[in-house]
């Protein structure tokens, strides 16, 4: 076996074989091994690390990732519990959170510890769709007028296309946009438990083909025209929404901020309004948080989440008011884009730390489980703004990060 597998690596170092070429030649494992020791000789390093994994990579091939060689592993840790009231997470949630960022878990631990001793926090999904948007091309702002008039006339005709293509989605809107003689249709549906950017993307292409026959003097261009808007910073998703549109908030009681945060509640308001709201209107940016992206990342890293969907999905606003001495405190998401089933939720580690949460696979009612961690991302993403807020307000930062951050004392 071991000659064999020599031999394997000198036709791949010589180029008689390519890496992918590898995985219709043998089983998914040993192909991983063969192009795992033909890079060590190509690049000169040992890769024994990264080949230390309990990945089955029978399991993960044509699914996950290609060319594939081992595994890269990322520390994961808990903060909570953290007392949540949603309409599908109810209860004390432990919030598995995977990175690198010495300190984040302990700022997003000390977080919920504040919330859940006053009350815990209140969550809802106001919205609920991804999208998709293929574009059109026509020839005239003339047929771009009678193409929207048909595109209204048929929508029924449209659903019934895009809704059999899936037994989970459901298509719930269509929005048009016009540039010239192109059209966007922006195609929203709700997707079960899955994230739903595979399942929209079929439902568009079929759409399409549909479009094409019935409306042949529409051309479509691309099944996405990146009105969508997917893994890219965008208004649209702002104004209308993509995945789920969450809103988590808490008030914090005045014993709790003294005592936890060390802080008060005129401390914390200013901080918010000076550095979320003046600061970001000043930078030119559209993100009036703190740091959204750190928790959706983690959350995402260590939950089997589209990675390159902290794009959209960490867009949002934090909004504080002083009230008596407690302090309201809410987060808005407009796009949070998770799934439960599909992508990388389906691996070992992953799929563990979503039973952590209870939220592992598909949910009964279907869309339960996707609409639970939802919730819970979004009180998680509070935790992380109420901490970071209050140790500005106190100026804990900088101590926190020496001593977390920089294994120093
Ligand atoms: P998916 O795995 O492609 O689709 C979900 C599948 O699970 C469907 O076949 C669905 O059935 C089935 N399913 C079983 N139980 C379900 C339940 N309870 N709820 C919903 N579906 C259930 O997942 P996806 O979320 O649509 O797509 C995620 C993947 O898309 C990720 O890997 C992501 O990286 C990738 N992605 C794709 C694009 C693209 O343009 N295609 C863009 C960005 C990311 P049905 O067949 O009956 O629907």
């Amino acid at each position: 076996m071991e000659a064999e597998i020599d031999r394997l690596v000198d036709r791949v170092i010589n180029g008689e074989i390519q890496f992918h070429e590898l995985d219709q030649l043998m089983n998914g494992n040993l192909s991983t091994l063969v192009r795992r020791l033909a890079l060590e000789r190509l690049t000169g390093t040992t890769l024994a690390s990264i080949g230390s994994t309990i990945i089955d990579y029978e399991e993960i091939k044509n699914r996950n990732a290609e060319n594939v060689i081992g595994a890269v592993q990322v520390p994961v840790g808990v903060a909570g519990p953290l007392r949540i009231s949603g309409r599908w997470a109810r209860g004390d949630f432990y919030v598995p959170l995977s990175t690198t960022e010495g300190a984040l878990i302990a700022s997003v631990n000390r977080g919920a510890k504040a919330l859940s001793l006053s009350g815990g926090v209140k969550v809802r999904i106001l919205e609920d769709r991804m999208t998709r948007a293929p574009l059109f091309r026509l020839s005239s702002v003339e047929e771009v007028e009678e193409f929207l008039q048909w595109i209204h006339a048929n929508e029924e005709r449209i659903r019934e296309e895009a809704n059999s293509t899936t037994s989970f989605g459901k298509l719930k809107d269509l929005e048009t946009f016009v540039l010239g003689n192109n059209v966007w249709l922006r195609i929203g549906m709700e997707s079960g438990d899955a994230m739903g950017m595979n399942m929209v993307t079929l439902a568009s292409e079929k759409v399409c083909q549909l479009i094409e026959e019935m409306y042949p003097s529409a051309k479509c261009v691309a099944v996405s025209g990146n009105m969508c808007s997917d893994k890219k910073q965008s208004a649209v998703n702002s104004l209308l929404g993509r995945g789920k549109t969450v809103v988590a908030e808490a008030l914090v009681k005045e014993e709790v901020l003294r005592t936890v945060l060390r802080t008060d509640a005129e401390s914390i308001n200013d901080v918010n309004l000076r550095k979320n709201f003046l600061g970001s209107a000043r930078a030119g940016s559209t993100q009036f948080n703190a740091h959204f992206a750190n928790v959706i990342a983690a959350l995402f890293l260590a939950t089997g989440q589209d990675m390159a969907q902290v794009v959209e999905s960490s867009m949002g606003y934090t909004w504080t008011e002083v009230r008596g001495k407690d302090l309201y405190i809410s987060v808005t998401l407009p796009s949070l884009e998770v799934g439960t089933v599909g992508g990388g939720t389906g691996l070992p580690t992953q799929r563990e730390v979503l039973s952590i949460i209870g939220v592992q696979g598909g949910g009964n009612p279907p869309g339960s489980n996707a609409k639970k961690l939802a919730e819970v991302t979004a009180a998680a993403v509070l935790a992380g703004e109420l901490n970071l807020l209050a140790a500005l307000s106190t100026r804990e930062l900088g101590r926190a990060h020496r001593k977390l951050g920089r294994n120093s004392k």
